[in-house]
C-alpha cells in the first residue's frame, strides 16, 4: 500500500510475493542507453549494490547502478526479512582471519556481527524509509543439544555487555512468547530485527538517487571491460567508470574464468497466509521473528498486516520448487496446529548464493574491478556490512576488505556442473549430523 492506502501495481516481472503486493512504490528507472561516465559503476540492484551505492554517494562519489530486472528483483526483495547477528560462516571466519588479525579476531567478528543492524537502523531513520522495521527475535531449540549452542551464544552476549538485550528461555519461557509447543527453549534477542526487505531496498535506492546516483533497470550487463578506465556494457549502452563493483550474487554469469565454482544457488521458498486477525496475536503476541537451530531451518514472522510469513527448507537443484505451499504447510501446522487449513495467499521462491565455507567472498578481478558476493542465506544485515566495507575499499581504506579478501575459498572444478550436487551432498551430510546431535 502507498500513503493513500491504494495498492501499488508491482512490475510484472517481480515474483508474485507478499512483498510485491505491498510495495510503498514501484521503481521506474530508465534502461541504460548511450554512454555515461561515473566514478563507480555497480552491477546489481540488490542490497549489496544499492547499499554500496548509498555509502559511496554519501561520500560524494558519482555512482551508477545497473540492474538486469528491477531494483530488489533478486533475493534482496524476496527474503525472510530477518536481520540477525548471525554471520553464516563465523566459525570458518574466526579460523581463517586469525592468520591476519591474531588475537583481535574475536572482537572483529563480534563488532561486524552487529554493524549491519546499525547501518540499517540509521539509514531507515535518516531517509525515512517505511519498511515495518521491528525489534525482537527468537532463536529456538528443538532438542537439548541446540540449547548448548544457544547457551554459548548467550554467555558471549553477557560477556559483551548485552544483558539487557538477551534472555535464555526454557520450554515454558518460549510458550510465554509463542503459541507453539514445538520448542524446548530459545534465545530471545531484542537487538535483532525484522522488516519488509523489498520496501527497504527500494527506499535505499531512492536515497541513493537523492544523493545523485544514477540507476538503470532492464539493463543487463553483458561484459566488463577491464583496463585503466574500466566499463560495463549492456545491449544499448556503456558506462565508463574509474572503478566497477560486481554485486550480482548468484544471479550473474560474468567473469566465469575467475569466479566459476565459487558460489552456488540454493532455492528457498516462502509463503504468507491470509491475514490472521486475532490469531496473529495468539501465535506471536510479541511480534518476534523466529528461526530454529537446525542446519536446514524454518523461519517465520508476522507481516505488517498480520499474516504469517513462513520460509523453510531449501533445494540445491538450482531450480524453483513447484509446490512451495504444499511443502511448507505441514511445517506451519506442526509449529502452530491452530493454523490447520489456513489459506495461503502468496508463495514464491528465490535463489540465494551459497559459499562452501560460508565466508562472504570479497575480491578484485583486476586493478579497479571488485566483486562482493555470497552470504549463504544471511544477507540482509551482511550485505549492508559489506556495502560499507566495499565503499571504504573503493575510497582507499582497505583494512576490512583485505581481511576478507585474504580468506581462502574452495573452488569447485567444473563449478557450474558439479557445484550444486556437491552442495546437496554437503547439506545431506549436515542433515545426517543434525539427526545425531
Ligand atoms: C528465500 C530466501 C530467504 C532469505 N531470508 C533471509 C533472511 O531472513 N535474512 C537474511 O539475512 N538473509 C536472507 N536471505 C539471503 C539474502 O536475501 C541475500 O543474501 C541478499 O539479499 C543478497 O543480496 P545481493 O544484493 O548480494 O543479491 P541479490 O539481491 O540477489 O541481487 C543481485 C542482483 O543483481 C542483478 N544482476 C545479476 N547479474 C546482473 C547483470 N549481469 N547485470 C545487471 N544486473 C545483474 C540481479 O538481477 C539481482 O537483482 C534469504 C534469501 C532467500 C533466497
Amino acid at each position: 500500500m502507498n500513503a493513500s492506502n491504494q495498492p501499488v501495481k508491482p512490475a510484472a516481472e517481480r515474483a508474485p510475493s507478499y512483498y510485491a503486493a505491498s510495495l510503498n512504490f514501484e521503481s521506474d528507472y530508465p534502461t541504460l542507453q548511450g554512454s555515461v561516465s561515473v566514478d563507480v559503476a555497480i552491477i546489481g540492484g540488490g542490497f549489496t549494490g544499492i547499499a554500496t551505492a548509498v555509502e559511496l554517494a554519501e561520500r560524494g562519489l558519482k555512482v551508477a547502478v545497473v540492474e538486469t530486472h528491477k531494483v530488489g528483483w533478486g533475493a534482496s526483495g524476496r527474503n525472510g526479512g530477518q536481520v540477525t547477528g548471525s554471520l553464516s560462516g563465523d566459525a570458518a571466519m574466526r579460523k581463517q582471519m586469525r592468520n591476519t588479525l591474531g588475537e583481535e579476531v574475536d572482537d572483529f567478528i563480534w563488532h561486524l556481527r552487529w554493524r549491519g543492524h546499525e547501518i540499517i537502523k540509521s539509514r531507515v531513520a535518516r531517509y525515512g524509509i517505511a519498511c515495518d522495521l521491528k525489534h525482537g527475535h527468537l532463536h529456538t531449540a528443538m532438542k537439548a543439544s541446540h540449547m548448548d549452542e544457544l547457551k554459548a551464544t548467550y554467555d558471549e552476549a553477557l560477556r559483551r555487555g548485552m544483558e539487557s538485550e538477551v534472555t535464555l528461555l526454557d520450554g515454558a519461557g518460549v510458550r510465554s512468547q509463542l503459541g507453539s509447543e514445538l520448542y524446548c527453549g530459545a534465545l530471545k534477542n531484542t537487538r535483532n530485527m525484522h522488516l519488509h526487505p523489498l520496501n527497504l531496498c527500494l527506499g535505499e535506492a531512492r536515497a541513493a538517487e537523492s544523493l545523485g546516483a544514477l540507476l538503470f533497470e532492464h539493463s543487463e550487463v553483458l561484459e566488463i571491460v577491464h583496463g585503466p578506465r574500466p566499463a560495463v556494457v549492456t545491449t544499448g549502452g556503456r558506462i565508463e567508470a574509474k572503478q566497477v563493483l560486481l554485486a550480482g550474487d548468484v544471479y550473474h554469469k560474468l567473469e566465469r574464468r575467475q569466479l566459476k565454482g565459487l558460489i552456488f544457488p540454493a532455492m528457498g521458498g516462502i509463503v504468507t497466509t491470509a491475514p490472521l486477525g486475532e490469531l496473529a496475536r495468539e501465535i506471536n503476541p510479541q511480534d518476534l521473528a523466529v528461526y530454529d537451530c537446525r542446519f536446514v531451518l524454518d523461519y517465520y514472522r508476522l507481516t505488517g498486516d498480520g499474516r504469517l510469513l513462513f520460509g523453510g527448507g531449501a533445494n540445491y537443484s538450482g531450480r524453483d520448487s513447484r509446490d512451495i505451499a504444499g511443502e511448507l504447510r505441514p511445517c506451519i501446522e506442526r509449529t502452530f496446529p491452530q493454523l490447520k487449513g489456513v489459506p495461503i495467499d502468496f508463495q514464491w521462491s528465490c535463489a540465494m548464493g551459497i559459499v562452501m565455507n560460508r565466508i562472504p567472498q570479497l575480491g578484485k578481478l583486476s586493478g579497479n574491478v571488485w566483486y562482493c558476493q555470497g552470504y549463504s542465506g544471511h544477507g540482509v544485515a551482511t550485505s549492508h556490512i559489506m556495502g560499507e566495507i566495499m565503499a571504504k575499499a573503493i575510497t582507499g581504506d582497505l583494512e576490512q576488505f583485505d581481511t576478507f579478501a585474504a580468506c581462502k575459498h574452495i573452488k569447485v572444478p567444473l563449478g557450474d556442473q558439479l557445484g550444486n550436487p556437491m552442495l546437496a551432498a554437503g547439506m545431506w551430510y549436515y542433515q545426517m549430523l543434525e539427526k545425531l546431535r
